[in-house]
């Protein structure tokens, strides 16, 4: 009998029918050990959501591979990952912005940076609101970054078992992602990426347009 295929594997397999899709390979806690065997079976792409952690892990771990900090980053925790990282998932302020750039300038670096959109139910969740949103991205001027590429949103739905809910959370995050592309396609160049779906919901976000899917337990746990 044939191995029985890895969780990674049967991922991969889904994604082929969503061409514009990519994994972002959630080794949050992970040891380096287990991230090298996903690395070993050709995931390039890992998410992690501690600074210190992020920096331990990418000055150890092969060079080619893609660092995406997917959590709540603090002001003061940037200039750790700004050597390291190549998208910050989790921008949810100007300040977090400004401090971005003048770190990834430091380093002569160019790092994707996405807005996180508080989109689920739960009030303690970050991200900017939609109207706190709008006017940001009315008064932003991306010539202030060069040393940012403006890549897209990022969401997180709610913690809920209604998948009827999570699924409208991720398609008005995404009517809103047109909307944005729309309105200010003279500005935002390379705003492509939509950053939602985890390991309970991805197959709910790549349907609902997901180009990034920010996917950790089940790639990682025994099942
Ligand atoms: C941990 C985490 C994930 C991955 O969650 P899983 O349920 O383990 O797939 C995705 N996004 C963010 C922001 C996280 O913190």
């Amino acid at each position: 009998m044939p191995p029985s295929p890895s969780p990674l594997q049967t991922l991969r397999s889904q994604l082929t029918a969503f061409p514009r899709a990519r994994l972002v390979a959630v080794s949050k806690t992970r040891s380096t050990e287990r991230i090298m065997d996903l690395y070993l079976e050709g995931q390039r792409c890992f998410g992690e959501n501690h600074a210190l952690e992020l920096r331990q892990k990418a000055s150890t771990l092969p060079p080619d591979i893609e660092w995406h900090f997917i959590g709540h980053l603090q002001t003061n925790k940037v200039k750790i990952i700004a050597p390291y990282v190549h998208t910050v998932h989790s921008v949810d302020s100007p300040r977090l912005l400004d401090e971005l750039q003048k770190r990834a300038l430091q380093n002569s670096r160019t790092v994707q940076v996405l807005l996180q959109v508080h989109i689920a139910q739960e009030e303690h969740k970050f991200g900017f609101k939609v109207p706190e949103l709008m006017d940001f991205l009315q008064g932003l001027e991306p010539a202030e970054y060069p040393n940012l590429q403006l890549s897209g949103l990022m969401g997180m739905a709610s913690l809920t078992s209604q998948t009827a809910r999570i699924r409208e959370e991720f398609r008005s995050l995404n009517e809103l992602f047109q909307q944005i592309k729309k309105l200010h396609s003279d500005k935002l160049h390379g705003f492509e990426e939509l950053s939602m779906g985890m390991s309970g919901d991805y197959l709910m976000a790549l349907e609902e347009g997901s180009t990034l899917l920010r996917v950790g337990s089940l790639l990682f746990e025994e099942p």
